[in-house]
């Protein structure tokens, strides 16, 4: 099963991707953690990555579709997997409609995780207490909230207008184990 999860920063799709792929049996693939990971190693790919994940700006297409194809055709990934950050931008979808024509995989599931705007700040700015993530700052919640707004969300509609029969809207302002279940209803039809 491949199931793409989006919604903006703090809307909760990296918890909700963590449970469905543990109750689910597929892969959890949060380009943010990916990301992340490549920051620990002291390469002069993650100096670069560094400054730009730091200020809330978005990577650029060809580095994030060129680790995502290589991903997705491991052997791990057969089952399934879950997009969690991915796509994020028009040419993004664009790249990985075409990968997936070509190799012949199917989107089973779309969902949106919303939140409004000022509880996503609110989200943020706990998660930048508990979780220290440099990203979590103040200064760069702005830059990724409208990153969210510009990039992603051409993303959001062009999916409801491609795929509308799998594409659903899950209230993010509601208990993890509501959202949750909300979602595995849907799977379950
Ligand atoms: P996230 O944990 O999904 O919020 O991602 C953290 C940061 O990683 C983002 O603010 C971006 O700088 C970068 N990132 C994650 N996914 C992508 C993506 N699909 N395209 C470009 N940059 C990304």
């Amino acid at each position: 099963m491949i199931i793409f999860l989006f919604g903006a920063p703090g809307a909760g799709k990296g918890t909700q991707a963590k449970i469905l792929s543990e109750k689910l049996n597929i892969l959890h693939l949060s380009t943010g953690d990916i990301l992340r990971d490549e920051l620990l190693q002291e390469s002069k790919l993650s100096q670069k990555l560094k400054v730009i994940i730091n200020s809330g700006s978005l990577v650029s297409d060809e580095l994030i579709n060129d680790i995502i194809s290589k991903r997705i055709t491991k052997k791990d990934c057969k089952k399934g997997f879950i997009f969690d950050g991915y796509p994020r931008t028009i040419n993004q979808a664009n790249y990985i409609d075409i990968f997936f024509q070509n190799n012949q995989l199917k989107i089973n599931y779309l969902f949106e995780i919303t939140l409004n705007q000022n509880e996503t700040i609110k989200r943020i700015n706990k998660r930048s207490f508990e979780e220290n993530r440099a990203d979590d700052s103040i200064d760069t919640i702005k830059t990724r909230l409208n990153k969210y707004f510009n990039d992603t969300v051409p993303v959001l509609k062009h999916y409801k207008s491609t795929q509308p029969e799998l594409y659903f809207t899950v209230k993010g302002d509601q208990e993890i184990s509501i959202i949750h279940s909300e979602i595995m209803k849907k799977l379950e039809k």
